[in-house]
């Protein structure tokens, strides 16, 4: 006879995917029953102290008690309702929050490039896929309306010649197809989908570090590829300071002034991807304010934005881009899926941002910063360690050799803690209210993998 977490385990192989993994799948997962704060119950009894936030979803811990509520007043209102012809509170406070809330629209004079009209989905994934649908969109529209700028040529074919997007490479976007063809072309495996991935232009990753000062040769190639080829890129697209699941690198903010202004030399969109950043994790409320009065012209966000609690995105836009739409041949965004702006999603996202407004977020991510830089310092003597790097609530040990996970999961899972470490990366970026002693013992962890005494 089985037990029933054997029985969980077993079903779940053979009838379950898992994220990239294979099916029916060789790697048994854990069985969870609940999870609170920053605390994960398995099934068996043990209990693990949380390191990932779910995959930098989860701030505020799990099971928090004022989200909870949230969620339990809107379900008693309606959990669902189409968004076509209609709307509701949740999403109108939200988007208006949100538009409030970007620190970088409190410093912009222009009312045409304040980034304040949002359009929500269910999915980071899917935020991009809107994000870069809108770059497209504009550029095409302009041609077509005639109201193009000097810098954009007409063209006779249907195609919009502004059609590419430059990125650099170590990106991660999300697994959708416009959104992969973003992705770093190596460990975002493109060479699987070659024939069918929409062909984009890369540049060499930033070199200069966070706190590094800043070289212009950090963005020449970019520069030279704009200046080649600015009549067939219709936007960038980056992360902006954390390049999050491509590599865990961070930049140099300085980056972000420079590609601000070679974007408007070129008649380039700028576009933004704050579905890992966004929220805090950085140190900041976004991780653009690193670079302050830079703007992008699209914003993804996603992830935090419901405190990890449902699956939520938002693509957030200006007047500037909007108002082409309204002129184009369609006159309308063609996009519109199914759960938009689901109101239980949008009422727990404006219970996750008014909680995340009663922190003292610099002092909260600063203290997990200084403990993060002060506990992870020994993985620095390790001859197995490549490089040990800390921002705000991110902590990132790269190791010189990829770390076997067929082996490595149950070991951290004996120790009591989740991490979820891939290829060389072992990193953690907890959830927000993590206790000291909570995150002792996770970079207690980390250390001893990083110095091989656990294997
Ligand atoms: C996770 C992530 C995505 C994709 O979001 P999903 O909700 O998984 O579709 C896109 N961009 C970045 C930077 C991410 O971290």
């Amino acid at each position: 006879m089985s037990s029933p977490i054997d029985l969980i385990q077993k079903l779940d192989q053979e009838h379950v995917w898992h994220p990239y993994a294979a099916m029916p799948n060789s790697d048994p997962c854990f069985p969870i029953k609940s999870a609170s704060g920053c605390d994960i119950h398995l099934m068996d009894g043990r209990t693990l102290t949380d390191g990932m936030s779910s995959w930098w979803a989860c701030i505020h811990g799990y099971n928090h008690p004022i989200m909870n509520q949230a969620a339990k007043d809107q379900i008693d209102k309606m959990s669902h309702m189409m968004f076509g012809g209609l709307t509701h509170e949740p999403a109108v406070s939200l988007a208006k929050t949100l538009a409030d809330t970007l620190p970088a629209n409190q410093t912009c004079q222009n009312e045409n490039e304040r980034l304040d009209k949002v359009f929500f989905s269910d999915s980071g994934s899917v935020s991009v896929e809107v994000a870069m649908k809108m770059a497209l969109q504009y550029h095409y529209n302009l041609i077509h309306t005639g109201a193009s700028s000097s810098t954009t040529t007409t063209t006779t074919s249907s195609r919009p010649r502004k059609s590419k997007f430059l990125t650099i490479r170590g990106g991660y976007h999300g697994d959708t197809f416009e959104a992969m063809s973003v992705c770093d072309p190596v460990n975002g495996m493109h060479h699987l989908f070659q024939s069918i991935i929409p062909e984009q232009i890369f540049c060499s990753r930033p070199e200069i570090k966070f706190d590094e000062p800043w070289d212009e040769i950090d963005i020449q190639e970019v520069s030279r590829t704009m200046e080649d080829r600015h009549d067939e890129i219709a936007a960038v697209i980056l992360e902006p300071i954390v390049q999050g699941a491509g590599g865990m690198r961070f930049y140099s903010p300085q980056y972000l002034h420079r590609l601000r202004e070679l974007c408007d030399e070129y008649n380039i969109l700028l576009i933004f991807d704050e579905i890992a950043t966004g929220f805090g994790r950085t140190g900041k409320l976004f991780a653009m304010d690193h670079a302050p009065g830079v703007l992008p012209d699209i914003l993804c966000v996603g992830k935090a934005l419901s405190g990890g609690f449902l699956s939520f995105a938002a693509t957030i836009t200006s007047l500037k881009i909007a108002n082409v739409f309204s002129q184009g041949p369609a006159g309308v965004l063609m996009h519109g899926p199914t759960f938009m702006a689901n109101p239980l999603a949008c009422a727990v996202s404006n219970a996750s941002l008014d909680i995340l407004k009663s922190y003292d977020l610099p002092k909260m991510i600063g203290s997990i910063e200084k403990q993060l830089i002060e506990e992870l310092e020994p993985c620095k003597e390790s001859p197995f360690v490549q490089d040990v790097r800390v921002l705000g609530g991110i902590g990132v040990v790269e190791m010189k050799e990829p770390i076997d996970m067929k082996v490595m999961q149950s070991k951290i899972v004996e120790e009591g803690v989740w991490l979820r470490p891939f290829g060389k990366l072992l990193y953690t970026m907890p959830p927000f209210i993590i206790q000291k002693h909570e995150l002792r013992k996770i970079t207690k962890v980390m250390v001893s993998i990083a110095t091989r005494r656990i294997r």
